[in-house]
């Protein structure tokens, strides 16, 4: 799995890093990005929460 935050949408509300900082973290100007290339299996369930949770629909999922 792959995720990629839309820098057009993320608003920084931060569910996402509270869900999970491993994957999700801040860009300098505030947003959040993903910091990993490949989701690692432990981690496929909390990201797809983050996406679900993001009151922006800014998170976008590649099941691959
Ligand atoms: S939850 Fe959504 S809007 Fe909030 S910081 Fe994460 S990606 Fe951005």
């Amino acid at each position: 799995m792959k995720a990629s935050v839309d820098s057009d949408r993320c608003a920084g509300h931060g569910d996402c890093v509270s869900i999970c900082a491993a994957v999700f973290s801040w860009t300098p100007d505030g947003f959040a990005e993903v910091v990993l290339d490949e989701i690692p299996e432990q981690y496929t369930d909390l990201v797809l929460k983050a996406s679900h949770d993001c009151p922006e629909h800014a998170i976008e999922i590649d099941e691959g």
